[in-house]
């Protein structure tokens, strides 16, 4: 004989009641959230809470930015609520019909994907940097990494893909994505994504990326947080992306929670690249899906490159930068940033403030507003530090500030730390260089003679 098995309890849920002294009038948040209409407003935006009809959701409760709503239960509930806290019997939780219908529709999202772009079959490095990225949070997860290849003879890029961490890459390939054209590539992306639903999709904020994403986040109903500077999961397989908010002042966490995918862009050099493993495989799969051309109405009739040309400085590429600040005083005293950046073999950049001064073309800036930048090192003179420059150079490998002030910020995040006049510590640290340089070279002819 089977024993006769305990009746689970319910456990009471309560209504929701407000303490007095506690509600800060925020705006009728409470309000907006019941679900069952139960709460009224006052003239002076307090809410009265008809008791009769709460079902004791706790939206209000917790929306409530004073914490001025609290579950209330009678004695009789208080009681059996006492009685569960001491008893080994489960108790039946009353799930939310809305809670669980919300976690069926996340759980049909798996995967990490990267979007590769490329242009005219030339891959942008941001690309492997997100798959750098990606591999981490598709660990977290218990997911595959791939990579979403769209282009004209493009496939080559799915071997890099692959030695860049993804284990699969949805191809498509066909004329019609030779050149970069929104709408061909929104429809391309939907259909994928309606098709296998991805749970994360992250794209570089570049011009492309920022163009693509927010036309795909729009037309598949989910939220997108750009310039992300850092990607981590929580533990209800959650994206928690965090990005400067307030002009910089704060770093805000940003989750994307009832709707998927989660879609993050990322600028280039925020995020290192990965190992490159050298013949790398994966799983191509290809989608033959197409958009007919003459749905398409933008029309590329020809590419011009960069005005600019060979001349143009690309401070995002270079191994070595010399900034300067306000701390420079004028534009004319850029000349002996110039001469120390030549002789480290790198390139002058500048803080907004030098760059709304004049003094430099704003693609010289660095920062939030401005480029990101990962050199080896990064010599930052007469900056100040604030927080929108400093995340856009805090991840070079070394940073040496120079600054009259040793209170600067800039200090906080440098290597080496030079408390000077910049405009008698840099010339000494150019002649410095070129004594040194000119040193290894008498050693080196000295070695040619004494070897002959
Ligand atoms: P200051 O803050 O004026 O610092 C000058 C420094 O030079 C001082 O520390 C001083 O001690 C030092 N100095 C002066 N003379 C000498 C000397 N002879 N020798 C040695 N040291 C000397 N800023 C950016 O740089 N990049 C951005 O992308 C960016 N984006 C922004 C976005 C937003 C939304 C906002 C609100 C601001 C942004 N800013 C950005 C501006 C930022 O807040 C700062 O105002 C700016 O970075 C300050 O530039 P600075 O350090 O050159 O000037």
């Amino acid at each position: 004989m089977t024993e006769p098995q305990a009746k689970k309890p319910k456990k009471p849920r309560g209504v929701a009641r407000l303490l007095d002294g506690r509600c800060i009038a925020c705006g009728a948040r409470c309000q907006s959230s019941c679900p069952v209409n139960c709460i009224e407003m006052t003239d002076t935006g307090e809410p009265v809470i008809e008791g009769a009809k709460c079902i004791g959701c706790l939206k209000c409760v917790k929306i409530c930015p004073s914490t001025a709503i609290e579950m209330y239960f009678t004695p009789e509930e208080q009681k059996i609520l006492d009685e569960l806290a001491g008893s080994a019997v489960p108790v039946v939780e009353e799930i939310d019909d809305e809670a669980a219908a919300l976690a069926k529709k996340l759980a049909d999202y798996r995967g990490v994907w990267v979007f590769v772009e490329q242009t005219e079959g030339e891959p942008a490095r941001v690309s492997w940097e997100l798959l750098g990225v990606g591999a981490g949070l598709a660990h977290t997860l218990g997911v595959e990494l791939s990579a979403l290849v769209i282009g004209h003879n493009v496939e080559h890029l799915c071997g890099e893909a692959f030695a860049h961490g993804a284990s699969k890459a949805y191809l498509m390939d066909a004329p019609v994505y030779k050149n970069y054209r929104t709408e061909a590539y929104v429809e391309a992306c939907c259909h994928l994504i309606e098709t296998w639903k991805p749970e994360v999709i992250l794209m570089g904020a570049t011009g492309m990326g920022r163009d693509l994403a927010g036309a795909i986040a729009t037309r598949v109903a989910t939220g997108l947080t750009a310039d992300c500077t850092g990607l981590a999961i929580d533990d209800k397989r959650n994206l928690m992306q965090t990005r400067p908010a307030f002009g910089g002042n704060i770093m805000a966490t940003i989750m994307c929670d009832k709707f998927r995918p989660q879609m993050s862009t990322v600028r280039p050099n925020v995020m290192p690249m990965p190992e490159y493993k050298q013949g790398a495989q994966g799983t191509i799969v290809r989608d033959a899906f197409s958009v007919p051309e003459e749905n398409i109405l933008t029309k590329v009739i020809e590419i011009i490159h960069d005005a600019h040309g060979k001349g143009a400085v690309d401070i995002t590429a270079a191994e070595f930068i010399v900034s300067g600040g306000r701390g420079m005083m004028g534009p004319e005293n850029f000349a002996i940033l110039k001469e120390l950046a030549d002789e480290l073999g790198g390139v002058v950049g500048a803080s907004r403030s030098a760059v709304d001064a004049g003094w430099m073309p704003g693609d010289r800036q660095v920062g939030q507003t401005g480029k990101t930048v990962r050199p080896k090192i990064y010599v930052a003179c007469g900056i100040s530090g604030a927080i929108q420059h400093l995340v856009g150079m805090q991840d070079s490998d070394m940073v040496i500030a120079i600054n009259r002030d040793r209170q600067a910020p800039i200090f906080e995040v440098a290597t080496y730390g030079i408390v000077g006049d910049l405009f008698q510590v840099i010339p000494a640290i150019t002649k410095r260089i070129r004594e040194l340089k000119k040193q290894g070279q008498g050693a080196r002819g000295k070695g040619q003679v004494e070897s002959n």
